[in-house]
């Protein structure tokens, strides 16, 4: 129904949970893609597991926090694949510390990867995609993003930071038709829900509106709606995937 055909995806954070849906959505709706992760071994194991697409899907693994190297490797996708369409900005780490244990590097490293690499990423991607003529960028923000939580708190810091950089990126890159938005979850059945115990996960479950956790596929539908011409109308938003859970 959304169809990505003759699109270029990039995806951070794509070797598993929300991302590696994410990368697969997009393969099955017909776009090239070009996964990232932070290792040059868990990208080589994901991409063993989606070898069906082969010919359509890269694998790299560059230092986000590095303006170099990420250049370097968006512009080794754009000529691989011909342009660069769609920048998922999805790695991100979380934290649940208490205030009065954190340190300042545990502080920092959220923040480096949660917004600093979205910064770097963003306008690697946009420098291409102006050039090209258009493109669209979507970040992984959460419901946290929202309302805070209660330990942890560079993790929602971070998360209310990606949405600033999605309002303001989106009314900056308008003029050279660069989509921005954000699709926020809430919890999400990835590794770190799959460590709970099962009692924990009902109990959560239930005081979700839907009665359940999200699944990847439920973000990565939205990814695809966001990223497909059916939403060339649509920047700016951050859109709540969260089955009307409220804090
Ligand atoms: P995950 O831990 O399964 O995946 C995180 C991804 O980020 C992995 O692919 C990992 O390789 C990548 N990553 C981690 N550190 C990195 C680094 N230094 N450099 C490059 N890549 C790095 O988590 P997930 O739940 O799939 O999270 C994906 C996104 O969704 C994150 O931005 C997270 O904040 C957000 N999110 C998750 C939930 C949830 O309940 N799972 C809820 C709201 C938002």
């Amino acid at each position: 129904m959304f169809v990505l055909k003759g699109k270029t995806a990039i995806v951070t954070g794509g070797t598993r949970g929300i991302g590696l849906s994410i990368v697969k959505t997009f393969l099955d709706n017909g776009a090239n893609v070009a996964l990232l992760g932070s290792r040059q071994n868990s990208v080589e194991s994901t991409l063993s597991k989606i070898s069906q697409y082969k010919d359509r899907v890269i694998g790299l693994w560059p230092d986000l926090m590095n303006p170099e190297e990420v250049k370097r490797d968006f512009e080794k996708v754009k000529n691989r694949f011909g342009s660069v369409d769609i920048l998922a900005n999805n790695a991100g780490l979380s934290s649940r510390t208490s205030l009065y244990d954190y340190t300042l590097e545990e502080f920092q490293k959220v923040m480096d990867l949660n917004v600093t690499a979205v910064f770097v990423c963003s306008q690697a991607a946009a420098r291409i995609m102006k050039e090209q003529g258009g493109g669209c960028i979507i970040c992984t923000s959460s419901m946290v993003g929202e309302y805070g939580q209660p330990s942890g708190c560079s993790y929602p810091a971070s998360k209310f930071a990606v949405n600033g950089l999605v309002k303001s990126l989106s009314r900056e890159l308008a003029k050279d038709h660069i989509r921005v938005n954000a699709v926020a979850p809430g919890v999400t059945r990835t590794d770190m829900l799959s460590a709970l115990p099962k009692e924990m996960v009902d109990r959560i479950s239930a005081d979700i509106p839907l009665g359940r956790v999200g699944e990847p596929e439920d973000i990565a539908n939205a990814y695809l709606f966001l990223a497909s011409d059916a939403a060339s109308y649509i920047t700016g938003q951050v859109v709540k995937v969260d089955g009307g859970a409220r804090v």
